[in-house]
């Protein structure tokens, strides 16, 4: 371990997608003799108070709704306009505030959804690292757009960018392939390109080999290094001590239950559903997914979000109790690494991707919106782990189109390619974050050039 006096500020956007890979890198950072602070939001951290045994030190700014965060706000474009001027405020008073005690910042890792960090880290003079936590192929569409080299509204044929596949619309994000869809989070995305030329550092939650192709053609245009997979060093290269959990859960898990439920099941017998902690379900498609999980037979784990509870088919709980358990939140990573689950329905979250990746578990990726039809696109037909369970035109994955997916990873003959896939890829992403791999040797670099 290089031991170093550099002090690191580390800035999640609020939300659990965005808190586990910057948390990640915080301990990363640690490992390699950095002090590192995360900087979480007042609202957030009341809900999940920092940890006084950890090795990072925890610190606050404010999203202009301290008592309840997001959930009090009017709408997104308050949100994000409060979270812009009282975020910019609060940031510049913790610098100062840390200066005046003795423990002044060099650095800042500020979310790339935060492009405001970078202009208040540079009225100090700070070094400034963009940490984008989606993937390369994303942010190379968004980019295309806010640069006017991919026209919204899109054309109705196949997209072709650098290094990336040929696209069909639908493939893109949703903010892009329906422009009129949630303009505040289109603007947010877009933005993260707004000053971004000013980064000294643009810092990537993949490594290199998930996304070669298109990493070359970025590392023309900024200077950019991969520094993922961001998942708890235990379930890849073991080398930072405890790190079994991403540490701030914003959601209680079941843990007990599902574990003990997933202990009884045969081996590779299981289905895991999650959709992550946003995306919001329709009605519509809760049922078909119930009908799916109780047609197919398959024993099931479901995490079903307590606000959305009561779309579940009455009875469904009690007539599936043999078969399948519902939670409302999971400890993920234990589960994704359990023997029982051979097979992962996600709604491809970046962060639910990358672990599927890490801990080599297929996927029936059924995106919802924002960069997961994306993923989902490259789940299936770039890194060959998963089948897409393809909507109607009313945007909903039917029983039948699960079912026949499902089959297809846990019996049919495609299964057997993935399987080989995932163990590749594990074993890549592995590789990647261990000593001396691709990821590792950025993150040694970084701090290297910090200290000097
Ligand atoms: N997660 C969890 N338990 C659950 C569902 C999700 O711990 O029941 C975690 C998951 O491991 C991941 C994060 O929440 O790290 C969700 O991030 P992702 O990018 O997949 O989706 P988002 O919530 O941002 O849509």
């Amino acid at each position: 371990m290089t031991s170093c006096k550099v002090h690191v500020l580390v800035l999640p956007y609020p939300a659990q997608g965005h808190i586990n890979p910057l948390l990640q890198f915080c301990k990363r950072l640690v490992a390699k003799g950095v002090k590192a602070t995360f900087v979480n939001t007042v609202s957030l951290s009341k809900s999940v108070p920092a940890d006084p045994k950890s090795s990072i030190n925890f610190e606050t700014i404010s999203d202009g709704h301290d008592e309840v965060g997001y959930a009090g706000a009017e709408s997104h474009e308050v949100y994000l306009k409060k979270l812009r001027t009282a975020g910019s405020k609060t940031l510049a008073d913790l610098i100062k505030k840390l200066e005046d005690n003795g423990q002044p910042v060099q650095a800042i890792v500020y979310d790339s959804f935060l492009p405001w960090a970078l202009d208040v880290a540079k009225q100090f003079g700070l070094v400034t690292a963009a940490f984008f936590t989606q993937t390369c192929a994303v942010n190379s569409i968004y980019y295309h757009v806010y640069k006017g080299f991919l026209k919204i509204p899109l054309a109705d044929s196949p997209i072709s960018l650098p290094g990336l596949p040929l696209l069909q619309p639908k493939e893109t994000p949703s903010f892009v392939y329906l422009p009129d869809s949630y303009p505040a989070f289109r603007e947010l995305l877009l933005n993260q390109f707004c000053n971004v030329d000013q980064a000294d550092w643009i810092l990537l939650n993949i490594f290199q080999k998930l996304e070669e192709d298109v990493l070359n053609w970025m590392e023309k245009i900024w200077r950019v290094r991969t520094v993922g997979p961001t998942v708890p060093s235990m379930y890849l290269d073991k080398r930072l001590e405890d790190d079994k959990s991403y540490g701030i859960n914003l959601f209680k898990p079941d843990s007990s239950l599902c574990i003990n439920w997933l202990n009884k099941q045969p081996k590779g017998s299981a289905v895991y559903v999650s959709f992550g902690s946003w995306t919001e379900i329709d009605v519509e498609q809760v049922e078909e997914i119930a009908s799916a999980l109780k047609e197919s037979g398959f024993k099931f784990l479901w995490v079903v979000r307590e606000f959305e509870k009561e779309k579940l088919p009455s009875n469904f709980i009690d007539e599936t109790s043999d078969n399948g358990l519902v939670v409302t939140w999971s400890p993920q990573l234990e589960v994704l690494a359990h023997e029982s689950v051979a097979c992962f329905v996600t709604h491809c979250g970046f962060n639910s991707v990358l672990e599927a990746l890490s801990l080599g578990v297929p996927v029936v990726a059924a995106p919802q919106w924002t960069d997961q039809p994306t993923n989902a696109k490259f789940l299936e037909d770039v890194w060959g782990v998963g089948v897409r369970a393809h909507a109607d035109e009313k945007g909903i994955v039917r029983r039948e189109t699960l079912v026949s997916c499902l089959k297809e990873i846990m019996e049919g003959e495609k299964g057997k390619k993935i399987e080989e896939n995932v163990i590749k890829w594990k074993n890549l992403a592995k590789e990647a974050i261990d000593d001396g791999g691709s990821s590792d040797k950025n993150i040694v670099e970084f701090v290297a050039e910090l200290a000097r």
